[in-house]
């Protein structure tokens, strides 16, 4: 099934406002003070992403830094909307990106590849010319319920349905290292720094994109099973529909997290996680707070994309 045509999808922009990295520092400590028992938030020239554990598509975040949000959950309601698969490589060139960008993030997958729905973790390189890493999915074996995770083909660059990516050059650069160990607090790692961005820039908007790697401990995450054929009409039924599973460290995610902009109704955190153990899927919460533990790297965005917008604003919250 070939992708929508990127160039007729309606796409605004917002300039974001790019806080300094050792203003984010504050805000970030200052939150992760009260929900963990050890932190530490460092600014750091970033490491080679592409080495291990994070084993991204290439080494770091920096150069024309972008989040992108593309759909929503709504093109789940009250059945899948099937014509709404994208292709990252059409539509990076129209939010100011070229072909040789790095993308990170959570999507819906691109279910015409297995002929089934799935989760998608992109981790690509656009055009890249050599081998490297590159995007996973996850679904659900209809057989057992089981999660399976499977490594797309590096020309595989399609999503469906809504996502949240974090484009840049991949260039090295300076970022934000954020550790934290031990959670105390109701909020987990992610949910921490969205909710400081939120009480601290109440007049402005603020995004962040990167990886997080779930070092130790396991995590509550959901892989999306193929297609309701029953209406799904509420959060509740969304819930119901999705299936849920309790997955282990070490998990590397990728995604973005925004402070807010009601009238863009954002998914105001989406992250995604992939192993090399055959687990991964979308991440909630850690669920094991007494020995979780995260190592993260993210930097601001400079300009933040909103593509295909559904019309008919019926968010389903964070998740
Ligand atoms: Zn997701």
């Amino acid at each position: 099934m070939a992708a929508l045509d990127s160039s007729k999808l309606k796409i605004e922009s917002r300039t974001l406002y790019v806080p300094p990295l050792e203003e984010l520092k504050t805000v970030f400590s200052e939150a992760l003070s009260k929900n963990f028992a050890e932190f530490s938030v460092e600014i750091v020239d970033s490491p080679d992403l592409k080495e291990k554990p994070f084993t991204l598509a290439a080494s770091g975040l920096g150069g024309k830094a972008t989040v992108l949000e593309v759909g929503g959950p709504f093109f789940l309601r009250p059945l899948v909307h099937r014509d709404k698969v994208y292709d990252i490589k059409t539509m990076a060139p129209l939010v100011g990106h070229g072909e040789k960008s790095f993308v990170i993030g959570a999507a819906g997958g691109p279910w015409p590849y297995i002929n089934n729905n799935c989760e998608l973790m992109m981790n690509v390189l656009l055009d890249n010319p050599k081998p490297s890493e590159s995007s996973r999915i996850a679904f659900v074996d209809k057989n057992n319920g089981t999660s399976v995770l499977q490594v797309l083909p590096k020309n595989e660059t399609r999503f469906a349905l809504m996502a949240n990516l974090f484009l840049s050059e991949g260039k090295p650069g300076k970022v934000l290292k954020v550790y934290a160990k031990k959670r105390t607090g109701k909020n987990d790692f992610i949910a921490t720094m969205q909710k400081a961005l939120v009480s601290h820039y109440t007049d402005k908007f603020v995004g962040l994109g990167g990886t997080f790697l779930l070092k130790e401990g396991k995590a509550k995450q959901h892989v999306m099973p193929d297609f309701s054929e029953t209406p799904i009409n509420t959060l509740a039924d969304l819930n119901n529909w999705l299936n849920f599973y309790d997955m282990s460290a070490p998990l590397i995610a990728v995604g973005t997290f925004v402070s807010a902009e009601p009238d863009l109704d954002l998914k105001v955190q989406h992250f995604h996680s992939f192993s090399y153990h055959g687990e991964g899927g979308h991440y909630h919460i850690d669920t094991t707070p007494d020995i979780v533990e995260y190592l993260g790297y993210f930097t601001p965005g400079e300009i933040f994309y909103r593509v295909d917008q559904p019309s008919v604003v019926k968010s389903s919250g964070k998740n």
